[in-house]
């Protein structure tokens, strides 16, 4: 008896004084769609366009990554890569417009599962095919709806009542609360905020008591020395920006009630732009500001929803041993170079917010600029849970950097390459090598051939090409070498195929190319028929 309360006390000891895992860590992924890092208060963006306490305290009890990079800004094939740890040419999600994600090849969560974890996706999926690999899925259609939105519930169609974020954080807690005790989790928790058109909680919709907010200094880039594809693009604020985005017209699936509190919200303002008949820059500047309040309000509803999950971790005990990592899909343009979406190489998109507490391992208020990127995730999270990595998965895990190690053959280039064109927004097609200080980016379609050199040291807001400057003639060189080294490693095909995944045709660009003559076909009447 003595003895096996001796031991007894021992154990308990032993318990209390090691720092020792208390088995694998579960793992808590807060996924927004189009978040960006100047909306967050912790990455500290000279305009302060809003406070968030709930992404804030991430910041602090964790790990802030500053230059956390995409490799090609857009939804889907973001998501794509995230599932896959794969490029997008690798994985075969390309764009958005025509393209549907083969479900069936090797993603994380399946061999999560398999290494004993409980899987769940909750929110915004929008990779076409139902989830595969999670135990749990309760995901929106397509896009998804701000308000009232209809979802799926593991493959049963379902209505909800209220705001898409609360709704999504509900069905989080809910999980998180009733989920299969016996195993650790990995919990995909993915916001459709903050995303076109940027429609916030009702209650949000004064939250900035109609501030004046500061304006980039790039608002208005008139795009001179760059590529032609730049000047060419249909995502502005001034061109593009429809009545529905600017809420000059009422969002679809407010309930008579909510439609009454939007209308007393937004109609006295309309009204007064309506009288005001801005043109010009006025206008501009008018849009840049309501952008910025929608856009906001929209974040501001995810910090929220952080906020509570947070406050569930400490509540029910499960934070000690959660990892929580809090992302986005890509970056998105405020206003810098007049624009707003993603998809381009700069700055603002190409980069993603990317915050990591893991208490007792990693080093609470610490900042790391290594490159690092969502290509990394699934890697990332199979060596949090102690399963191997697949070959051929070609990012990098991003546990030693969380533990405060720096591997000296970290990675100091990126490849990026994007693809979706002529719509919705005409960005053309472009590859590119990254580094601390540079990008070298091709834009290639057949009616545009350029390159551009963006030196952010030189030229922090990116509105120089330094690429025929003979200054830089070396650094060109330089970059070329890196560029072809990287197509090799990360086994790029150049062009991109376009029949195999559907690509819309560039301008220009010739019809593919007639089937074989009289293939299939009797001679003689099919070789008619073909002219
Ligand atoms: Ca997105």
């Amino acid at each position: 008896m003595m003895r096996r309360l001796l031991l007894t006390c021992a154990g308990l000891l032993a318990t209390s004084l090691s720092a020792a895992p208390k088995g694998p860590p579960n793992i808590l992924f807060l996924f927004s769609d189009d978040l960006t890092t100047q909306a967050i208060s912790a990455y500290g963006d000279e305009r302060k366009l809003l406070d968030t306490p709930g992404m804030d305290r991430l910041a602090k009890e964790g790990i802030r990554f500053d230059r956390c990079l995409v490799t090609n800004s857009i939804c889907g094939p973001m998501r794509a890569v995230i599932q896959t740890g794969k490029y997008s040419h690798l994985n075969g999600f390309y764009n958005n417009s025509n393209n549907s994600f083969n479900g069936e090849q090797q993603t994380f969560p399946k061999l999560m599962q398999k290494g004993g974890y409980s899987t769940a996706v909750i929110g915004k999926w929008h990779l076409g095919d139902n989830p595969q690999g999670f135990d749990y899925w309760h995901i929106l259609p397509g896009q998804g709806a701000y308000y009232n939105p209809p979802m799926i519930d593991n493959g049963k169609r379902v209505t909800h009542t209220g705001y898409v974020t609360d709704i999504i954080t509900d069905l989080g807690l809910d999980w998180l609360k009733n989920r299969p005790k016996d195993k650790p989790f990995m919990l995909m928790l993915q916001h459709k905020a903050p995303h076109r058109e940027w429609e916030p909680a009702l209650r949000h919709l004064g939250h900035d008591h109609d501030r004046v907010y500061g304006e980039p200094p790039t608002l208005f880039d008139t795009f001179e020395g760059r590529s032609k594809a730049l000047s060419d693009h249909d995502m502005g604020i001034e061109r593009t920006m429809t009545e529905k985005d600017l809420k000059l017209v009422p969002p679809p699936n407010l309930n008579a009630d909510q439609l009454k509190y939007w209308n007393d919200y937004y109609e006295p303002r309309n009204k007064k732009y309506r009288e005001a008949n801005l043109t010009g820059k006025e206008l501009v500047k008018w849009r840049y500001q309501r952008y910025m309040h929608d856009y906001l309000g929209c974040v501001k509803g995810v910090d929220e929803s952080i906020a509570r999950v947070l406050a569930y971790l400490d509540e029910s005990g499960l934070a000690e041993n959660t990892i929580v990592i809090c992302s986005s899909d890509q970056g998105f343009y405020l206003g810098e170079h007049g624009w707003f979406d993603k998809r381009w190489i700069f700055e603002e998109s190409l980069r993603t917010p990317f915050l990591v507490r893991w208490p007792g391992v990693a080093k609470p208020g610490t900042t790391n600029d290594k490159i690092v990127s969502l290509l990394d995730m699934a890697q990332t999270f199979l060596d949090i849970a102690g399963q191997p990595q697949p070959a051929d998965m070609q990012g990098h895990s991003l546990v030693p950097l969380f533990k405060g190690e720096s591997p000296a053959d970290w990675r100091k280039s990126l490849y990026y390459h994007y693809y979706e064109f002529p719509v919705p927004h005409r960005v053309r097609p472009h590859y590119g090598v990254i580094t601390d200080r540079y990008k070298l980016v091709h834009y290639y379609t057949p009616d545009v051939d350029d390159w551009d050199l963006l030196d952010r040291q030189a030229d922090p807001l990116e509105v120089k090409n330094f690429y025929n400057d003979p200054a830089y003639a070396d650094t060109v060189k330089e970059l070329k070498t890196e560029l072809d080294r990287l197509q090799v490693e990360v086994k790029e095909t150049l062009p991109p195929p376009r029949a195999s995944h559907g690509r819309k045709p560039f301008d220009n660009e010739p019809p593919l190319p007639a089937p074989a003559k009289g293939a299939g076909k009797g001679k003689g009447k099919g070789k008619k028929k073909a002219e």
